[in-house]
């Protein structure tokens, strides 16, 4: 409905009214499911930290400047406050008396594949509380006659992810405007409380990360201040994606009357609890049922752990881990997940089956164990069954990943001896051309991929269509004059789901969306067993796109761990582990390639940090494992076959050791965004082999001009040496139109063409 409002399908009324409904069936489904405490403002047209940045009136002034703010300047909860909201997040390029304004940052939320949209806080914001959008959920509720749980994101956190502005001074954190928004969040509960609202959770997941001792004092001042409120109502402090650390001991002193810890991800919440001395007279929130995953409850083991939780708090209520936003709504209906078998279907709890888990945990605490004897025992037999069946464990794929050898590791030769026998093989010239894999997915492949699963377009009619269109996006990148060419991924909907559809052990859903960011959703697949390749993937179309052109054409896979981080992972073994068997399946595919002719081979990780841990101390194991699943996946290719891997959508300055240790011989990564100082940051890791970082912002629909691309590359050619650089794009070009695409590929071979020019005159390259 956003989308049919963003293209004037909808009016702001008609959104307004939808929105509504929806809330409205939500908070209904919970009470009829038995919910205590229903939580309300966690609807969102977009993203819910904006959300709170409209609330509390951190609009920076270019939206001001820009014309969207609107008159009366106190009510931002009408259609002229939406079209603000919207401007914030996705820019705007202006009309009706407004001019055009960029979009806010957008980054990802924590350690999942969501992305929300940064604040903006500068020494001189100063915050201003719009209490007409805080009134709008509660009233709504109230209609109903349902009493809500607001749920609004903390101040600690809300601050925690805000950014200043480049040309912000130095030093400036916008945590250290923590007291002033203490007192806006002071009204906040004033507001509540004076609409009735008996408890209100405040959202602190940066407290599940790694914070100093000066900060836990700040937090401390914070929650004092807001418990010493004169009106409000029952405060609950709600942490998630990990364990809270040291801070538990400052947790259980606030001044305020619930704390939620999350037990999934964070189990050592039980024993810093227990060190701690409990939570005294305060309710515990425990979140025991996972809002990370699709697996149904141990509810056996939640329901001793609850008993175990039970003495360290003055009361406790049941809860998920987290928001449920990370899961898909419901598996109720059989037809909403046809392909879906019985016995995987009993192992899965989405959304709403979770919420009845809670209920049913919440039962039993209350009335006692033997009250839900029955629903514990099929629990437990359906886990002991699945646990068994001959689909989860494959002894092939067992015997395969227990006998890896350090061989198996490392590639044959060090990458000096590598790079002269591919340059020898390739012929490339100096500032080599390329692009991602991905061309335009237009309209036309759309149609007949849904034609396909409809099956009005039988497998070879689709096959054929296929192949036209690969042919299509070889001549194109022939005409333009790029240098290693790629097939285009027209077969692929989506670079995930297209191999977990080939692969045994993972299961695609149909229904199962979850959101990414804004209006995009994706369908993670479900990882259900031991992974294998039952037979090659991309050979046939790689093979038939080579042999239409003389130029080499990219091989293209996607990597372990963006396979295992966009997917639900199985838990009964280790992350580490379910990579390794699909870094085995890709290595299969990539020595396929090799052995038909394919002389460079991409794979893709652009997740390959999103794994990272929330703590730093849990980072170094987590590197480890991840570049040697990577390079599993890779190491098997003889010297002659180019290795390139490719990583966006995050800031990799943390990592770029490990990137160095990928030992791939050409990563492209995004960086016009951050103007090339990827490319400082990796010569400073000690990177020494080839990198094409991304000359232009695929997100955007402008056309980048010649000079502004060649301008780039000389940036990038100060960090590291001419003969090291590749020229690209930032990232594939599916979302693009062939109306953009082809003039700012055009534009990039030229700017190439121009520094080779350059090259002859200046500093000779040794390729
Ligand atoms: N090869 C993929 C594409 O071009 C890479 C996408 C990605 O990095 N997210 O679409
Ligand atoms: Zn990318």
């Amino acid at each position: 409905m956003t989308e049919a409002y963003w293209s004037g399908r909808l009016d702001f009324d008609g959104l307004a009214s939808q929105a509504t409904q929806l809330k409205q069936s939500a908070w209904m489904l919970m009470r009829d499911k038995g919910i205590d405490l229903i939580p309300s403002g966690d609807f969102s047209f977009y993203d819910h930290v904006l959300d709170m940045a409209l609330l509390l009136g951190v609009i920076p002034e270019r939206y001001r400047q820009a014309g969207y703010m609107p008159h009366g300047e106190n009510d931002l909860s009408g259609a002229e406050g939406i079209e603000l909201y919207f401007a914030m997040a996705r820019g705007s390029t202006g009309g009706g008396g407004r001019t055009p304004v960029p979009a806010l940052e957008m980054t990802k939320w924590y350690d999942t594949n969501y992305h929300y949209i940064v604040p903006e806080i500068t020494p001189a914001t100063s915050f201003k509380l719009f209490p007409e959008r805080l009134s709008n959920y509660v009233t709504e509720s109230a209609v109903l006659g349902i009493k809500t749980k607001p749920v609004l994101l903390g101040p600690f956190t809300f601050l925690s992810l805000a950014k200043p502005p480049s040309d912000s001074p130095a030093g400036f954190r916008p945590l250290d405007l923590l007291e002033e928004l203490t007192s806006v969040y002071s009204e906040v509960l004033e507001h509540l409380a004076s609409w009735g609202v008996e408890w209100v959770q405040l959202d602190e997941p940066s407290l599940c990360a790694d914070i100093s001792s000066e900060d836990i004092d700040a937090l401390v001042e914070c929650y004092g201040s807001l418990g010493s409120s004169p009106s409000r109502p029952n405060v609950c402090l709600s942490t998630y994606f990990g364990h809270v650390g040291e801070t538990m001991h400052a947790l259980v002193d606030l001044p305020i009357e619930g704390i939620g810890l999350d037990f999934c991800a964070g189990p050592r919440n039980l024993s810093l609890l227990e060190e701690a001395g409990g939570l005294g007279e305060k309710k515990l929130f425990a979140g025991v049922v996972d809002g990370r995953n699709i697996w149904v409850n141990d509810l056996r083991a939640s329901l001793h752990l609850l008993n175990r939780l039970r003495p360290l708090a003055g009361s406790l209520a049941v809860s998920t881990s987290c928001s449920l936003m990370h899961v898909p709504v419901s598996l109720d209906d059989p037809d909403l997940e046809p392909y879906i078998d019985p016995e995987l279907r009993s192992c899965l709890a989405f959304a709403t089956e979770k919420i009845q888990e809670v209920v049913t945990l919440q039962a039993g605490m209350l009335n006692g164990e033997d009250s839900i004897e029955d629903v514990l025992e099929q629990r437990s037999l359906t886990i002991a069954n699945w646990r068994k069946s001959p689909r989860v464990v494959d002894e092939a794929v067992r015997h395969r990943t227990a006998h890896i050898d350090g061989d198996a590791l490392k590639r044959r030769s060090p990458y000096s001896v590598r790079r002269k026998i591919q340059a020898n093989r390739l012929k490339l010239p100096s500032f080599p051309t390329t692009t991602i894999g991905s061309f335009p997915q237009t309209p036309r492949l759309r149609s007949m991929r849904a034609a396909r699963s409809r099956g009005e377009l039988d497998e070879s009619a689709y096959e054929e269509e296929m192949r036209k269109e690969i042919e299509e996006v070889i001549r194109v990148q022939e005409r333009i004059g790029l240098d290693v060419l790629v097939h285009g991924e027209p077969e692929r909907d989506d670079m995930v789901r297209y191999f977990a559809s080939q692969l045994n052990g993972f299961a695609l859903t149909v229904n199962g969306w979850v959101q990414s960011f804004g209006t995009r959703y994706v369908r993670p697949p479900i990882i259900y067993g031991d992974v294998s390749r039952p037979h090659p993937i991309t050979v046939g179309w790689a093979t038939y796109a080579q042999s239409l052109t003389e130029k080499p054409v990219k091989g293209m896979l996607t990597g372990p761990l963006t396979m295992l981080f966009w997917s639900f992972p199985r838990q009964d073994l280790k992350l580490s582990e379910i990579a390794e068997q699909i870094a085995l399946a890709i290595r299969d595919e990539l020595h396929d390639l090799e052995e038909a002719g394919i002389a460079v081979i991409q794979v893709d990780e652009p997740a390959f940090r999103e794994g990272l841990p929330l703590r730093r101390e849990e980072w170094q194991p987590y590197l480890d494992w991840a570049v040697r699943s990577f390079k599993l996946a890779t190491s098997g290719a003889a010297d002659s076959t180019q290795v390139h891997t490719h990583m966006c959508y995050a800031e990799f300055g943390d990592v770029m050791e490990a990137i160095s240790e990928l030992d791939a011989d050409v990563i492209s990564m995004e960086a016009a965004r951050s103007s090339m100082e990827v490319v400082g940051e990796l010569s400073e890791a000690g990177y020494e082999r080839e990198v094409g970082p991304g000359v232009y912002d695929i997100h955007s629909p402008r056309v980048p001009s010649r000079e502004e691309i060649r301008s780039l590359l000389e940036k990038a050619a100060a960090f590291i040496s001419r003969d090291q650089l590749w020229v690209n794009p930032d990232c594939g070009l599916k979302t693009r139109s062939y109306s953009e695409v082809i003039p700012a590929l055009e534009n990039m071979v030229k700017a190439a063409q121009d520094l080779r020019m350059e090259g002859v005159v200046g500093e000779r390259t040794n390729r």
